[in-house]
């Protein structure tokens, strides 16, 4: 099973547009939404959820106001802010301490220096995660609660069952929608990639982040490619880009221009495959033919196994 992830480094580049194109093109697959603060593949995908899982991200504090003697010390410890004095109901009683649960990051400092062993580390839900069905095939896709953190691992989390779930469908390829930037969700996506499919568009923030972003996919020594999505809107800044990736040793795959078809696609739950057969149409199919030689050519972890295979492309 190879998995190709549909990266952008910045959110609005149209990633996920695209990789809802490219699930229509692609055959027998598995999709997962590792985008997991601002999950919106659904959207296009209109799932059927077939299985939901709570997500454990980690532990929060938790004190026993009937072992508690109010001395404080978990106030004075705890470096969020997450242990709050409030007054007690009882007339000249000591305020009592509670858990900001938002606040709690689970360091356990608390725990360790409260003298009366009242405060336990409880599993804490951060969010949920489902398997769902789509017209598309499967898809695995999950949603971090507010403020919650720890997306690495329910990124982890999620590839995981799309690799189980592609094997005992006997799928062999798992379509990755990917996160913004180049944090622990990021990284949690790329490692173990078979190939890296990088969107970005023509803007200097965009090019920014997409330098970021590419020299992650160096440092992992994951194989990758190029495609610019509303090249036209400036045509200097997509040449930069380009040869930018170049330089990188990040092949060029393609560019989109601007196409509004996106949008009324997207208005109306489809992909601009299921919407539109003009020239992005075309442009998309072309780059999934060249993406699907360039996963010919790598194994499982996004080394080339057969370089000569894709040149001339
Ligand atoms: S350190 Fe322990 S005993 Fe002291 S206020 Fe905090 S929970 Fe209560
Ligand atoms: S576990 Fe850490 S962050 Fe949470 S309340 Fe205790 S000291 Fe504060």
């Amino acid at each position: 099973v190879k998995e190709l992830v549909v990266l952008s480094g910045k959110g609005g580049t149209g990633k996920t547009s695209l990789l809802g194109a490219l699930a229509t093109l692609a055959g027998n697959k598995v999709l997962v939404d590792c985008d997991v603060d601002a999950a919106n593949l659904y959207l296009i995908a209109d799932p059927e959820i077939r299985e939901s899982h709570t997500f454990i991200g980690g532990q929060k504090a938790e004190i026993n106001q009937q072992l508690c003697a109010y001395c404080g010390e978990c106030l004075d410890y705890c470096r969020f802010e997450a242990v709050v004095s409030v007054a007690s109901d009882v007339p000249d009683r000591e305020p009592r301490f509670e858990i900001d649960r938002l606040n709690c990051e689970g360091c356990g400092v608390c725990t360790y220096f409260c003298p009366e062993n009242a405060i336990n580390m409880k599993p804490a839900e951060s969010g949920k995660w489902h398997v769902s069905d789509t017209r598309f095939g499967p898809l695995v896709h999950g949603q971090l609660g507010p403020g919650e953190g720890n997306s690495g691992k329910l990124v982890t989390v999620l590839r995981k069952k799309a690799r189980d779930e592609a094997e005992s469908l006997k799928c062999d390829l798992i379509l990755v929608d990917g996160p913004p930037g180049i944090g622990c969700p990021a990284i949690a996506t790329l490692t173990g990639a078979g190939y890296v499919l990088l969107v970005t568009e023509p803007s200097l923030s965009a090019f920014h982040d997409f330098k970021r972003v590419a020299q992650l996919v160096r440092h992992f020594k994951i194989s990758a490619g190029l495609c610019v999505n509303k090249y036209d809107i400036n045509k200097s800044i997509s040449g930069k880009i380009e040869k930018n990736a170049e330089e990188n040793g990040i092949d060029i795959l393609g560019r989109l221009r601007y196409d509004v078809d996106f949008t009324r696609a997207q208005v109306l739950g489809r992909t601009i495959m299921e919407y539109s057969t003009g020239e992005t149409a075309n442009n998309i199919r072309l780059l999934w033919k060249k993406l699907q030689k360039r996963l010919q050519s790598v194994d499982e972890t996004g080394m080339n196994v057969n370089i000569a295979d894709i040149q001339g492309l």
